[in-house]
């Protein structure tokens, strides 16, 4: 199997899983980047996999169907271009010879899910579309802060050799702020260090592994003493309940310049 990160707009990747025939794309925003990619690797296009249903994410998803009669798959609680088989957290579906889980995911949206499998060629992997970034989360648009807290232990509480393909290349911006919360976390400045490297070689950051994101997200972390402490005495909180620092910390990566 191979798993190829597509660019498009700005700083999306489409995420490509393929076995030298048949092909997966997940989260297609634009047809154009993905019909270039399967003609230019030979593939056939036989599945669709949506996690939200922000444009950026689903607007080639009809196109491609179309182009291809790939089947999709998406979310149950959301809109997204019908027709399509809608899935719920607990959901299996066989892709490519794959076992893909779907985990309820609702915070950025209120029905985002994620798809992970427990060994594509020997390693998990994931796709998580807008909830988990490298060094960072998904904002919260639909959802609460409980819910992106409670979607974000899930996904840390999946093996630590998973892949980590996550929809953005927001990874630098994230790890200047995490280093803003967290300057005494060498890992963390390690991390930064081979993130830059890698974009300044022009190369994706991702997919990064749950292993490195619990050392170095303050998403994930926010209840490592360090981080509460910082979040408390940048929002002035008087508490240390769990879901309010996250919040906070949510917050302050909006505002964070
Ligand atoms: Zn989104
Ligand atoms: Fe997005």
């Amino acid at each position: 199997m191979e798993l190829i990160a597509l660019p498009a707009f700005e700083d999306n990747y489409f995420w490509l899983l393929h076995d030298g025939q048949d092909a997966l794309v997940v989260d297609p925003g634009d047809a154009a980047p993905v019909t270039e990619a399967l003609r230019r690797l030979g593939l056939r296009l036989t599945r669709i996999l949506v996690t939200h249903h922000h444009g950026d994410h689903t607007g080639g998803v009809a196109a491609l169907r179309d182009a291809s009669g790939a089947s999709v798959y998406g979310p149950a609680r959301e809109r997204i271009p019908q027709p399509y088989t809608a899935l719920n957290g607990g959901d299996r579906l066989q892709v490519l010879g794959v076992d893909f889980r779907v985990l309820d995911v609702p915070g950025h949206t209120s029905g985002h899910i994620a798809y992970f499998a427990e060994a594509v060629d020997g390693a998990p992997l994931l796709f998580c579309g807008d909830t988990l970034f490298s060094g960072g989360c998904g904002r919260i648009f639909e959802g609460t802060p409980a819910q992106m807290l409670a979607s974000l232990d899930a996904l840390a509480a999946l093996p630590a050799d998973t892949r980590v393909c996550c929809a953005h290349e927001y990874t630098l911006s994230n790890l200047r702020f995490a280093r803003a919360v967290e300057p005494g976390n060498d890992a963390l400045a390690d991390y930064q260090a081979h993130c830059q490297a890698l974009r300044d070689a022009g190369t994706p950051t991702l997919p990064t592994d749950i292993g490195t994101e619990r050392a170095i997200n303050p998403f994930l972390r926010s209840r490592e003493a360090a981080v509460t402490q910082a979040v408390r005495a940048h929002a002035a909180l008087a508490t240390d309940d769990e879901v309010e620092v996250f919040a906070a910390l949510r917050e302050w990566k909006n505002e964070f310049r």
